[in-house]
């Protein structure tokens, strides 16, 4: 089976670049395609508090056979939970619903400007690192001021930043801000959440030049320009497809066309909520 390459955090710890994905999976559904996932050759899941399906994801791992140390889990601190005692007491909670003793990767799931919690919350996740019971810390839905807050006041750098990326928008700002930091990138809706993108020419048009679907070129795509990619899928055929990605290379031709549908400058784009201006519970 194809093995999933990795890529290095700042704080020495890998990642499996390739992840499964499990959004708006409900929780007695999330076990059996993850199962699937593992099966396909998925080591890596993301999920997160609000997503209500941790304990699915936990007994999945439990019936899998595989050893805690043969994946990569990652979950995520809800905006209700933000706040120093609040996220250590939310954290224990995902633990118990994963039934997990160390998490891989714990991330502030988002921003939340105006509610303005995000550096005590960081100081949390610092915390917990330091106590050994997550490997590495990072965020999800920041803007390059909060990361750089987290920075200036904490001095500990975030291992990863999620966010939203796709073709369509391809956050060439804050790629670049994590690269010149040493923050990898994680890409969320990787696939466009499998809306016009994959019909898109220039999409379809490389998939049948190399024989490959259109969810498996962009896959390539964000292999090919360095980003941590977790598609999710809940049909097994797909789930498949998704991982067989890992098995073809896009060249230097089909990188530019996929790097030129970007939409940002037209103010285009985007599907899920700007993290500079979303506060939500
Ligand atoms: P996605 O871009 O992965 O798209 C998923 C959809 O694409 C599927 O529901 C299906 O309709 C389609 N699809 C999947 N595989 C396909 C294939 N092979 N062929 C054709 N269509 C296919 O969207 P997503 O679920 O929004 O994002 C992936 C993951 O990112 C989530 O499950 C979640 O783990 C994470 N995420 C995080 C945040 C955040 O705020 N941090 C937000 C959204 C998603």
């Amino acid at each position: 089976m194809t093995s999933t390459p990795t890529l290095t955090f700042n704080d020495g710890h890998t990642i499996p670049q390739l992840g499964y994905g499990v959004w708006q999976v409900e929780d007695d559904v999330a076990e059996k395609v993850v199962r699937q996932a593992f099966e396909a050759g998925f080591r890596h899941v993301d999920t997160a508090k609000i997503y209500g399906n941790e304990a699915g994801v936990g007994r999945a791992i439990a019936s899998s056979g595989l050893r805690p140390e043969e994946l990569f889990i990652t979950t995520k601190l809800w905006n209700a939970d933000q706040g120093y005692e609040s996220t250590l007491a939310a954290f224990e909670e995902s633990m118990d619903r994963l039934g997990l003793d160390t998490l891989d990767l714990y991330l502030i799931h988002w921003m939340q400007p105006k509610q303005d919690k995000f550096v005590d919350t960081w100081k949390a996740l610092i915390e917990l690192q330091k106590r050994g019971r997550v490997r590495s810390i990072g965020v999800s839905n920041f803007t390059v001021e909060g990361l750089q807050r987290l920075i200036d006041e904490t001095g500990v750098v975030p291992a990863i930043h999620q966010i939203e990326l796709h073709p369509y928008f391809s956050q060439r700002e804050l790629r670049a801000f994590g690269a010149a930091q040493g923050i990898l990138t994680q890409a969320w809706s990787p696939l466009g959440q499998g809306g016009e993108l994959l019909g898109d020419p220039a999409v379809t048009g490389i998939a049948a030049k190399h024989q490959a679907t259109p969810a498996q070129v962009v896959i390539a795509w964000h292999l090919a320009i360095g980003n941590v990619v977790i598609p999710k899928s809940v049909t097994e055929t797909r789930i498949h497809e998704n991982f067989a990605a890992l098995d073809f290379a896009l060249d230097s031709e089909d990188l530019e066309a996929l790097n030129g549908l970007d939409k940002s400058a037209q103010g285009e784009g985007r599907i899920g909520p700007d993290p500079a201006v979303s506060d939500f519970a």
